[in-house]
């Protein structure tokens, strides 16, 4: 890609309203637009970043047997009364609207509820379980605090999985698994040092649940965290009970804000219970299914990625999710050099590399600082100088070191990735 082609432009300011950090550098790269408050549109580069997020997701849910689904925006009213949630003192983040008939409908706040109505249809023997499904499909909820930029929106795709299963036992197999492939999703997206697996509150069905907080300043959450075992204990569940419970010492317990990036809850029979969500038995008798939910939101990890990384220059991203794995700035007119620029350039393409080529008629100071803003891991310099040299000069935007590379190298060392 040319930059000269990208719809977007970078720009020097955020607007004067976004104070958080991850938004602020998102929308001066170009990489979301801000509507309104809690309202992002994701643009070229915004969009392939969380593309990449979600892949990486998708192939852990496949990988321990997901089977993905899309549920629908439009909710029935009915569906969320069997629970008692349709109402507004019960559920504060619903967004409403209605058919032309007047038949009231809900914008999915979540979708619990339309899965087990859904589910139930097609699970009926013991034979069918344990199973579980998932799908990426927006939220929206009118939530009160919408001031974190991407972290926290009115509008934002989840990752949300759900599990069927015949028994606890079967269902804490499952619970254990999912456990196992959100640690692998957050190593592969790099912040698996920063994430903990923490202990918090189970809600109304369970007594605990588990979430996956990310140490972050930006984030709304506190933990207290056991660097050995580890695992954290959110504030609103640490007591002496529960510290005992898992064996923890409130002395040896740091204190840290963190970002909610994941969770995962046990329903028990709470859910297929007000929907008769039963299957039969070996012996011909009905057991409700157990069932459990388990969240990740890839915009909010994505927001936690860009704090962690981003620097005073701009966003740095980790190559498994950047948009693009090389930034190739060309400097100057010289046809020699546009030559072997577009040359670079097409070498990454033949080699499956995902590349930008900075082909604009600017300054290189504009040149630099837009490379530094947009955050790709490599950034390559081609200029009268680094053609006569025969060899390019090759930075990595994390760490700052400078190397000079031929073209055969620096192709080996992107494929290699
Ligand atoms: P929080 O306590 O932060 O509001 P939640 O308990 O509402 O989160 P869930 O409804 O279970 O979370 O959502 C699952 C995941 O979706 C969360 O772990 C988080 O990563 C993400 N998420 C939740 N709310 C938002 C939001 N408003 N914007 C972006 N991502 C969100
Ligand atoms: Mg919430």
């Amino acid at each position: 890609m040319r930059v000269s082609q990208l719809i977007t432009k970078t720009r020097k300011d955020a607007p004067a309203d976004e104070t958080a950090k991850n938004a602020q550098l998102l929308i001066k790269a170009g990489y979301v637009h801000k509507d309104a408050a809690g309202v992002y549109v994701w643009l070229p580069l915004g969009r392939k970043v969380l593309n990449n997020i979600i892949e990486v997701i998708r192939e852990e849910m496949d990988a321990i047997g997901g089977q993905e689904v899309v549920m629908s925006t439009l909710q029935r009213k009915d569906v969320w009364e069997r629970t008692n949630r349709w109402d507004d003192k019960i559920v504060d983040v619903w967004f409403k609207t209605a058919y032309k008939n007047g038949t009231e409908a809900g914008l999915a706040w979540s979708h619990e509820e339309q899965m087990v109505d859904t589910f139930r249809q097609h699970i009926d023997s013991y034979k069918d379980l344990p199973k579980s499904v998932y799908q990426f499909q927006n939220k929206l909820r009118n939530e009160t605090r919408a001031k974190s930029g991407i972290m926290r929106t009115r509008e934002f795709i989840m990752k949300d999985m759900y599990s069927f299963s015949k028994n606890e036992d079967e269902h804490k197999a499952l619970y254990d698994k999912v456990t196992g492939a959100y640690v692998k999703i957050f190593n592969r997206l790099g912040i698996g040092e920063s994430t903990y697996f923490t202990v918090a509150s189970g809600g109304a069905f369970a007594e605990f649940s588990h979430e996956f907080q990310t140490i972050c300043d930006a984030g709304e959450d506190v933990v207290y965290i056991d660097d050995k075992k580890r695992i954290a204990v959110n504030e609103e569940v640490m007591r002496d009970e529960v510290l005992e419970g898992l064996g923890l010492k409130r002395e040896e317990l740091r204190q840290s804000k963190t970002a909610e990036v994941g969770n995962i809850f046990s329903f028990g029979t709470s859910k297929s219970e007000p929907f008769n969500f039963v299957y039969s038995d070996e012996n011909g008798g009905q057991q409700h299914v157990v069932m459990g939910s388990y969240g990740i939101g890839p915009a909010r990890v994505m927001g936690v990625i860009v704090e962690l990384m981003g620097d005073d220059k701009g966003l740095v991203w980790p190559k498994n999710i950047a948009p693009y794995q090389l930034h190739i700035t060309s400097l100057g007119n010289d046809e020699a050099v546009i030559a072997d620029a577009e040359k670079l350039h097409a070498s990454c393409i033949e080699a499956g590399i995902e590349v930008l080529w900075d082909d604009r008629d600017v300054s290189a100071g504009e040149k630099f600082a837009d490379a530094d803003l947009m955050g790709m891991p490599i950034r390559v310099v081609v200029s009268k100088k680094t053609l006569e040299g025969g060899t390019y000069e090759v930075k990595n935007r994390q760490t700052g070191e400078i190397t000079s590379q031929n073209l055969d190298n620096l192709i080996n060392m992107l494929s290699n990735n």
